[in-house]
């Protein structure tokens, strides 16, 4: 029975090039976990889109001396590009400068308003006098009122990832001038999030299937309490407000923009042509995954779920939000501003996309901080996904070529294998299997890895799923030290044939248990393999040649890389270019 899937993937922010942070914590995972729904044959819709309004596009814009509509789509480009390259698989990636989402913003903050969960204030908003201007969110920058440090923006601390009101920030400065801002009065409308404090802590107490760090941080922030938050600012790039007067004010651009995830699944299905569409993936029996680093937990554990439980009760909450946390580069915290990051574009213009996606999926920060560095980078690429995984697809395939004809040959007990390997539930004892012991232990290996693999995908454990392929290349490049079928074929050409078949079945398997992780060389493999149409198509299931199946000429699936380029790359880091 088919699952439906909706996979919500946070929205970059076109300020900038997107980094490998931003890959191993929100944009990595989402794809793994979407190709493996896709392969299991449920219905999978995957969106998120850049982000193009608010205070980073406009500084960007400024540095730039360009308008925020050019930044937002020059980077808006280059993320599809990257996308396209790394092979994230988005169903829609959008942005949220189209009318539709502005349409659907707007509907969601009239309703909110009508139902009494919106109202109106009147702040007292920073100001710069030399600047004469008032100052949003991240033109302004002090000490977090929470943990101290020095580094807080107006609108959240990324030192303790707690979202903060201007007015809390102490030490306040004005990130152009470093001018104290004086404060004036300004209405501004406010989303009543404490009304729905009981309804989210009942809510969010059940969810016990998320994970523990997700889980612990969101009721710790509830049982704090929540404050109402402002949804609008004086600002004039942005989605204005929808009502007669405050043309000169915009939607706080993280209230417009979780609401990407409902604009996208509408604008996905007014272009598939059927504009009702987006209600399969909304309502009814739809998981709801949300992908996003753990600086974004309390927009989606609460904000975006007080919401949707305020606009529509028939819309489906989040089911999981499996947030990652971050990743180091080189022991040391990533930063930006310093040029402490590993730029995908850069990456992508040196080097395949498969070596990262393995690296970053093996490692992945899903329970604490990981790191990243280049020397890792080089060992895992040449000790696991050359020595182990690579060669052992060369050197089977070469000999298998070599050898028969550029054919996969017959096993002897072909029949009974077959039925056998074809159904991960069948019992072998209970077959009349003349295999040897280290041959049934190799298939059971399989077995365990299919099964393994399937349940830590569905919980969203990447790393031990891959661990778990990659253990069964390990396994299979014993069985084959030990049955030698290179020695053996001079004696025994029927014995060395079963063993090839053998490990012929466990690389072929190899390629569905690792093209959600890695897509480019799982079809590279599928294709030598002598398989038609995509690696996908044929399901999350033991899929086995054919005896007599035409292989492809053998080719390399992956680079050996050089130790020089350690040096290299690690001296990029920290350059500041003018
Ligand atoms: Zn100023
Ligand atoms: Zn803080």
């Amino acid at each position: 029975m088919s699952e439906r899937i909706f996979i919500g993937v946070a929205w970059p922010y076109a300020d900038g090039p997107l980094h490998l942070g931003h890959i191993a914590g929100a944009y990595l995972p989402p794809d793994i976990f979407a190709r493996y729904h896709r392969i299991k044959g449920n219905e999978v819709l995957m969106v998120s889109g850049s982000d193009q309004h608010g205070t980073p596009i406009t500084i960007k814009a400024e540095q730039e001396g360009k308008t925020p509509g050019e930044i937002a789509t020059q980077y808006h480009q280059q993320f599809l590009d990257s996308w396209q390259r790394l092979g994230i698989s988005f169903d829609l990636f959008t942005n949220t400068s189209t009318a539709n989402h502005a349409e659907v913003s707007c509907d969601v903050f009239l309703t909110l308003l009508h139902k009494g969960y919106i109202y109106k204030a009147t702040v007292s908003q920073p100001y710069c006098s030399h600047c004469q201007r008032f100052l949003s969110d991240r033109y302004i920058e002090g000490t977090c009122p929470y943990c101290s440090s020095s580094g807080a923006r107006g609108d959240q601390c990324d030192e303790c990832g707690k979202p903060i009101n201007t007015v809390e920030l102490v030490d306040p400065r004005c990130r152009l001038c470093s001018t104290t801002p004086q404060f004036k009065d300004s209405e501004h409308f406010f989303l009543k999030l404490t009304a729905f404090e009981d309804r989210l802590l009942d809510w969010v107490r059940k969810q016990t299937h998320w994970r523990p760090n997700v889980l612990n941080f969101t009721t710790r922030y509830l049982e704090q309490g929540l404050k109402d938050r402002a949804i609008t600012r004086d600002i004039e790039w942005g989605i204005p407000v929808p009502l007669d007067g405050f043309g000169d004010k915009c939607l706080y651009v993280w209230f417009e923009a979780v609401i990407g995830y409902l604009s996208a699944t509408k604008e996905w299905a007014k272009s598939g042509g059927d504009e009702e569409r987006w209600r399969s993936f909304w309502q009814g029996e739809v998981k709801s995954y949300y992908f996003i680093g753990k600086d974004n937990i309390p927009f989606h554990t609460i904000i975006w779920p007080a919401m949707l439980m305020g606009y529509n009760d028939n819309l489906n909450l989040p089911y999981d939000v499996p947030a990652n946390e971050f990743l180091t580069i080189e022991g040391r915290k990533l930063s930006t501003s310093r040029n402490w990051a590993v730029w995908l574009p850069d990456y992508l213009s040196r080097y395949d996309p498969d070596p990262l996606r393995y690296l970053l999926s093996i490692n992945m920060p899903e329970t604490g901080d990981t790191d990243f560095s280049w020397h890792e980078f080089v060992r895992r690429n040449n000790d696991e996904l050359v020595a182990t995984y690579g060669n052992l697809v060369h050197r089977v395939l070469t000999f298998v070529y070599r050898n028969f004809d550029g054919c996969v040959p017959t096993h002897s007990n072909y029949d009974v294998l077959c039925k056998y390997m074809d159904d991960l539930s069948v019992d072998m004892y209970k077959l009349n299997l003349n295999i040897d012991e280290s041959t049934a232990n190799m298939i059971e290996a399989a077995k365990e890895a299919f099964r393994s693999i399937d349940m830590n995908l569905s919980q969203c454990h990447f790393k031990q799923a891959i661990m778990w392929a990659m253990h069964l290349a390990q396994d299979t490049n014993r069985y084959l030290d030990e049955k030698s079928p290179w020695k053996v074929i001079k004696e025994d050409r029927q014995a060395a044939a079963d063993s090839l078949y053998i490990a012929l079945c466990m690389i072929s398997h190899l390629k569905t248990m690792l093209s959600p992780f890695l897509p480019f060389s799982s079809q590279k493999l599928h294709k030598l393999l002598g398989f038609k149409g995509n690696v996908e198509d044929d399901g999350w299931q033991p899929h086995i040649p054919l005896p007599g199946q035409k292989l492809l000429s053998p080719e390399p699936l992956f680079t050996k890389l050089d130790e020089w380029l350690v040096e290299e790359e690690t001296s990029r880091l920290g350059q500041i270019h003018g």
